[in-house]
């Protein structure tokens, strides 16, 4: 971990320039309730001064950026309420604003650090480097680039360029003293330089890291504060030194307090559902869910609980902000829900209810699973029920088995908790070949082993069939489901979780073969 040292002194939000903020999701999953907090206070904050708020997707990482999961982003933030001025979706003056259509623009101010000497290419090998990281994990050290191209002289790494040798572009980084770093709320934060590593700026593959693009584009897009979640604090001192090297002012900083479990631990779908849609699909009104957003380390002068985005922008101060980790509590959120949906006339909740029902994105899918079992279009509520509730109500009784015994359905839905949590994508073909893959590993026939799962999921044992109802639901609602089932059945000691631990990591790779 990284040793920082923090004053006091807030750092005033004054700067000449106009206010512009932005949200800079990666596209690489679920829209995740952090980035709708962080948008959140972004736009509160720019609309506050009379500034812009906009949007840019940071898609750097081919590998895991998907074009569903940026509409999925953008529909979701959309939908709770927040809106951009610019965007990939609805253009603006410094279009494009997707890192990927930007490759030829994070290129040429690589090559500019190169030639000003402020940053070097490295040619090491993908060997090299586990290499280097092996020797000096096994000498106790941290695992860290260590310069080994750092002094090779410019002639000769053009040559080797010239060549066609594959190299990263890495930045240079002060070999001593320390670095500070302004922040809104925490004043100044102080990072040694050993403590920073000389980061790649650009890949092989001639894309930019995120750094190189975030920093590019802020000043291209001519962001004045960047508020952001305050796991990218340890990066601050990299980004300085960028705006440095270029010579151009810096966005004024803000790093907010990241989003916690109950138990304090960081929000992630392990514990706590992190997905918009999830929120959306059990009935969250995005008016309430905002507004729960608002209240995340954050209170309004008049300390009112229920507050529109338009009051929370009226008597918006960002040094209101308290940095002791706020906590994502559902309960709390379904309470102030609960507040607000009273407040509907019955008409008003009633078309609420049609709007939810009618934008879910499952509609269509739970249409075809039910079709060839109904008769009636009334028949659509037992068969497709289960589809729009949040948990079944289910019993321990319900879950009786023939040769399964309350213990080892608790170990079955546990083993698939943990499988499924860690799917890289909520796909039918995922789900499928984790559920087989697992039943195999436990040597528990299919049938028997699926059993326990239509009851948490649907509620019964007849019903539509399940993995494709687990892909339906999603993966936030399929988790809420299993632990549920879970906690109905009784729930696993910390012992037994440990021992299954075990069990689970010698369990092989079920998706190898996809
Ligand atoms: N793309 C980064 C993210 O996903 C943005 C971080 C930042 O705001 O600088 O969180």
């Amino acid at each position: 971990m990284m040793q920082t040292s923090t004053q006091t002194t807030h750092t005033s939000v004054n700067t000449s320039r106009p206010v512009r903020t932005r949200i800079a999701p990666s596209p690489t999953g679920f829209p995740h309730v952090g980035t709708a907090y962080i948008a959140l206070f972004n736009l509160a904050f720019a609309k506050a001064h009379g500034g812009e708020f906009i949007l840019r997707i940071e898609d750097t990482d081919q590998t895991r950026s998907t074009e569903q999961s940026e509409q999925m982003i953008l529909d979701a933030l959309r939908w709770v309420g927040l809106d951009w001025a610019e965007g990939p979706d609805v253009g603006g003056p410094h279009a494009p604003y997707r890192q990927s259509e930007r490759a030829d623009i994070y290129k040429k101010y690589a090559e500019q650090l190169l030639n000003d000497d402020h940053a070097f290419r490295c040619f090491c090998t993908a060997e090299e480097l586990d290499a280097m990281r092996a020797e000096q994990m096994a000498r106790g050290e941290t695992p860290r680039y260590d310069g080994r191209y750092a002094d090779l002289p410019r002639a000769e790494s053009d040559q080797m360029a010239g060549d066609g040798k594959p190299f990263v572009i890495r930045m240079r980084i002060p070999k001593n003293g320390v670095c500070k770093v302004e922040d809104m709320l925490r004043g100044t934060v102080e990072i040694p330089w050993e403590q920073v590593d000389m980061q790649v700026l650009l890949k092989t593959d001639g894309l930019p890291t995120y750094h190189l693009a975030n920093v590019v584009d802020d000043h291209l897009m001519q962001i004045s504060h960047v508020m952001r979640g305050e796991e990218w604090l340890n990066s601050a001192p990299k980004h300085q030194l960028l705006y440095d090297y270029f010579g151009w002012e810096m966005p004024i900083l803000c790093h907010m307090p990241l989003l916690r479990n109950p138990d304090k631990s960081k929000l992630s779908k392990r514990k706590n559902p992190t997905s918009i849609t999830y929120y959306r699909d059990a009935g969250v009104l995005p008016e309430a869910l905002l507004n729960y957003l608002g209240r995340m380390g954050y209170s309004l002068p008049n300390d009112a609980e229920k507050f529109t985005l338009d009051e929370m922008i009226e008597s918006f101060d960002i040094q209101r902000v308290s940095l002791g980790g706020p906590i994502f509590d559902i309960e709390k959120l379904n309470w102030l829900n609960a507040e607000w949906l009273r407040e509907l006339t019955p008409e008003e909740l009633k078309n609420r209810i049609l709007d939810w029902a009618n934008n879910s994105d499952k509609l269509t899918a739970m249409a075809a699973a039910i079709q060839p079992r109904i008769e009636l279009l009334s028949d659509a509520v037992n068969w497709g029920g289960f589809y729009f509730q949040n948990v079944p109500k289910i019993t321990a009784e319900d879950f009786n088995h023939k040769t399964l015994s309350a213990e080892q359905i608790m170990e079955i839905l546990q083993l698939a908790i943990w499988q499924l949590e860690a799917l890289p994508k909520w796909s039918e073909d995922n789900i499928y070949a984790t559920m087989k893959g697992l039943s195999a590993a436990l040597d528990i026939k299919m049938r028997d082993f699926i059993a326990p799962f239509f009851i948490a999921i649907a509620g019964s044992s007849s019903s539509t069939p399940v993995m494709n109802s687990m892909w339906i639901i999603g993966a936030d609602m399929t988790l809420i489901r299993l632990r549920h089932a879970v906690d109905v059945l009784g729930g696993l000691g910390k012992k037994k979780l440990k021992k299954l631990e075990k069990t689970a990591q010698d369990l092989p790779d079920f998706l190898a073969s996809e």
